[in-house]
């Protein structure tokens, strides 16, 4: 966001409190930043009189008449005393007040327009002329507790969209709309592809045949692509002792993120495993290595438990129980470049194949928050250059943010970009010299000695339940060939036609493809809507033109179009884009 950007939106947020204050004069203001959409003000209406979605355009009205007084911001410093004058009655802001004394800082009162409130500043000058009016607009109404805290009181949080044209704004509200209709929890349910059961518990979704299919090919591409970079699937156990995590430092700095399970047998305190880092150093560890094996490469499938707030659980986004396409490699100093360049090229190939944009977020550690990281400073600085040097080298577009590493070492995030243009963290790389250093781990060298080696995480696509769920809303649910649950409808015409359909049809599904086969009584439109709302990308039509001459049409879920085929030439077809 731009500061220019970032100005309107909060300056906004005033607005917006004091077109509320007009109607509700006995709200009590709290809270009102710039946000990535827009803004928002959170309000306590005290038990009085509160404002429903159906006020919003009431209030908006408010903000555009205000707004032609809003000229020009004026602020004064003010003592503790006079601030608690000002805002007496209102809890938030006294409190508010108390902080910024206790921190030593000054108190400042911004006005605009006749509406005075507790601010830091940050606002655009001249409203009235910076700010238009129709590239904002009040969005809607929600409950938000008290500074994001659970034990405090909740309040009433009116959010508004505010963008620099109506252009925009507009955009952005296609996008939600279209966000709307793609949303992958509403087409995941209605292409049977996944069940949450209450007896199961939140966050832990059942892949049901259909969408298990996806999730194989998903997994299994991720598969194809690790074999060819070397590497060896492992399997390991979901529940290990406290002690792996006390070992690796997950113990200390993850605890609170892992599900613990007792035994009635054995007293010793169990978790079901977060990442399988710490177990694969154990199969590293089991035996000594010669520098020659070295890298060793391990991959996993298995599925990784988080503790995650049942609040904060939606659909696939956010999961209790999920797999990673994760692999961990052990190798020697000098062989760090060459490995992360090839799993950079490895990623790259996968996101091309699905179709999805990226780019690279460089991870670093935060220094104002040095205790937060294990590992010296050494390590930290030659990690985070190393990332530096190989991400320039791999000429893929990339953005330094501080503060955004693993407690163990910095990373290199990919950050998908879906067809709405929006943002997810699929795959990490990163590089980690720390779980050597404390499980030991080490190669013998040319000389005979004990070298400590270092570690490599990688993820490619990074969860295959979550990543279907970006692809569930990137593709709107019409996957491509190679995905699709199921891949072609054969659909005779009429009775008469059914013995070559079915031909076809074995033929079709004897070379590998997902076929289904659609010989009820209905009419032929009502059987290809029936298939078209499947979103199956392809569906044959069979009747006495294709039954005579032994061909069949094929028509186009994407293109709409529909050409003749015979059967060899079909599977040819088929077989072509499955592949690509
Ligand atoms: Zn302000
Ligand atoms: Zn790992």
């Amino acid at each position: 966001m731009s500061e220019k950007l970032q100005y309107v939106r909060h300056t906004l947020a005033h607005l917006l409190a004091a077109s509320v204050l007009q109607k509700y004069p006995h709200a009590k203001l709290t809270l009102g930043p710039a946000i990535d959409t827009g803004f928002y003000y959170d309000i306590d209406f005290a038990g009085g009189d509160t404002p429903g979605d159906a006020d919003l355009k009431d209030l908006q009205k408010g903000m555009k008449k205000l707004i032609n007084k809003w000229t020009e911001w004026s602020h004064e410093e003010v003592s503790a005393t006079v601030a608690r004058e000002q805002f007496a009655g209102n809890q938030y802001k006294l409190e508010l007040i108390d902080e910024i004394e206790a921190k030593g800082e000054s108190i400042t009162l911004y006005t605009c327009g006749g509406f005075t409130d507790l601010c830091r500043g940050g606002h655009c000058e001249h409203p009235n002329k910076e700010i238009s009016t129709d590239a904002f607009k009040l969005d809607k109404i929600a409950g938000a507790y008290w500074r994001g805290d659970e034990k405090n009181p909740m309040v009433t949080r009116i959010y508004g969209l505010a963008f620099e044209t109506a252009e925009e704004l507009a955009a952005h509200e296609h996008r939600i709309e279209e966000a709307k209709k793609r949303d992958h929890r509403k087409l995941a349910k209605e292409q049977g592809l996944l069940v949450f059961s209450d007896l199961v518990g939140p966050g832990m979704p059942m892949w049901t045949p259909k969408g298990n299919v996806i999730r194989n090919a998903v997994i299994d591409y991720s598969r194809q692509l690790n074999k060819k970079l070397g590497f060896g699937e492992v399997h390991t156990p979901n529940v290990n002792k406290a002690e792996l995590f006390k070992c690796s430092g997950h113990y200390d700095q993850y605890k609170d993120d892992m599900l613990s399970v007792t035994s009635q047998y054995v007293k010793d305190e169990m978790f079901l495993k977060p990442m399988n880092c710490p177990q694969h150093t154990q199969i590293y560890d089991s035996q000594p290595h010669s520098y020659k094996e070295l890298p060793i490469r391990y991959a996993d499938f298995a599925t990784l438990y988080r503790d995650e707030r049942p609040g904060e659980l939606s659909g696939l986004t956010r999961l209790r129980a999920f797999a990673q396409d994760d692999v961990h490699i052990f190798c020697r100093e000098a062989q760090v470049t060459e490995e992360l360049i090839k799993v950079l090229d490895v990623i790259k190939e996968a996101l091309a194949r699905y179709g999805v944009g990226y780019w690279v977020r460089l991870s670093l550690h935060d220094p104002n928050n040095r205790e937060e990281y294990l590992g010296d400073d050494a390590a930290w600085e030659r990690s985070e250059n190393e990332l530096r040097e190989i991400i320039t080298k791999a000429g893929v577009p990339f953005k330094e943010v501080a503060g955004e590493a693993a407690f163990y070492g910095p990373k290199l995030d990919i950050i998908a970009v879906d067809a709405l243009g929006r943002e997810w963290q699929i795959s990490t790389i990163q590089v980690d010299r720390v779980q050597p250093e404390r499980f030991d781990l080490t190669c013998i060298n040319e000389k005979g000695e004990k070298e400590r080696i270092v570690m490599i995480h990688r993820a490619l696509i990074g969860s295959p339940d979550r990543f279907i769920g970006i692809l569930i809303e990137h593709y709107a649910g019409n996957f491509p060939l190679w995905l699709a649950p199921s891949q072609v409808a054969v659909i005779p015409v009429a009775e008469a036609h059914n013995a070559y359909a079915i031909e076809v049809f074995a033929e079709l599904e004897a070379k590998g493809f997902r076929v289904e086969i659609d010989t009820s009584n209905e009419s032929m439109g009502k059987k290809i809507r029936t298939a078209k709302q499947a979103k199956l990308p392809y569906f044959i039509v069979i009747g006495d033109i294709e039954v005579e001459s032994k061909t069949v049409t094929l028509e186009s879920r994407d293109t709409g179009t529909s050409e003749v085929f015979t059967i060899d030439a079909l599977l040819t077809k088929l077989n072509a884009e499955k592949s690509t």
